[in-house]
């Protein structure tokens, strides 16, 4: 067995107090491209020309027609994959007590995750533009873009475009999270996406032990993880479970129902 997958089972065991940071690379086997990378988004288009919200007040429907309509695409129907459901076992046998999530799928709490912290918004809803009127993503007519309102305002995803705040909310309690816990896996984000990339900063200030898992290095890589799990999402947090499962097995402790 990988010695750092062990190493990491055995740090959920012991402290039962870690939280988990999430990006896009969590949900790619659930058919969700990530932005960057191979394959990636912003490969054919620069995030300021779409993902701004100046860009989108600038002209809503060039970003429904090239970001937005397209994400919501492959949202609809996604399920969520191993990686999702091995995080709420996790969280359901107390060895995590939070996602913090960059991402709008809602794939954390699909697979059964009850604390989540959607850091950057969610796409579930639909927010309109002039009323403020919010709206679940289904109830919201998207065969006509931009999607309007009954009121005839625009709606937009209720979601934080670049140039806007983390809900303050959101902000305080994933600091308050992080700077508390004991480990910080941080699965499937290239880290490069501020505040979002600043949380494995303030784990570790915090005395943290920051495990990534990824299928490639990133920008925190031997600088502020303590190391890196290299491999897929699905796989890698299996392989954790899978460990966890014979710590437990090897002390005698009841077996987990699953
Ligand atoms: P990113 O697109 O910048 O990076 C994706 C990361 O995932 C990369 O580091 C890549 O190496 C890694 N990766 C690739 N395959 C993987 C796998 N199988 N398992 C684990 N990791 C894998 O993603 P980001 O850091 O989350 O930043 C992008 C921003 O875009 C987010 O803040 C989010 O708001 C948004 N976004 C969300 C979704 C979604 O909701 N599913 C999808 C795309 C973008
Ligand atoms: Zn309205």
């Amino acid at each position: 067995m990988n010695a750092l997958v062990r190493q990491t089972a055995e740090a959920l065991v012991q402290t039962r107090n870690a939280v988990a940071l999430t990006g896009a690379g969590i949900s790619i086997d659930s058919g969700i491209p990530p932005f960057r990378g191979p394959g990636g988004l912003w490969e054919r288009i620069d995030p300021l020309e779409v993902a701004h919200i100046e860009a989108f007040r600038r002209d809503p429907e060039k970003v429904w027609q090239l970001l937005l309509k397209g994400m919501q695409e492959f949202l609809t129907g996604a399920r969520p994959n191993a990686g999702h459901t091995v995080l709420a076992r996790l969280e359901e046998w107390g060895y995590l007590r939070s996602v913090i999530t960059q991402n709008v799928d809602g794939l954390h709490q699909a697979a059964g995750s009850r604390d989540v912290i959607e850091y950057h918004g969610t796409f579930a809803y639909q927010r309109c533009m002039d009323c403020g009127r919010r709206t679940a993503t289904p109830r919201v007519d998207l065969s006509r873009i931009p999607p309007r309102c009954d009121c005839g305002g625009i709606y937009r995803p209720d979601c934080v475009f670049f140039g806007e705040m983390i809900p303050p909310q959101h902000l305080e309690r994933s600091h308050q999270l992080v700077a508390r816990c004991d480990v910080l896996l941080v699965v499937g984000t290239s880290a490069t996406v501020y505040p979002a990339a600043m949380i494995p900063m303030l784990a570790k200030e915090s005395g943290a032990r920051v495990v990534e898992i990824n299928p490639e290095p990133t920008p925190l890589t031997g600088r502020v993880s303590d190391y890196l799990i290299q491999g897929g999402a699905g796989e890698v947090l299996d392989d954790i479970l899978a460990c966890i499962h014979a710590i437990r097995d090897a002390d005698g402790a009841a077996p987990s129902p699953y």
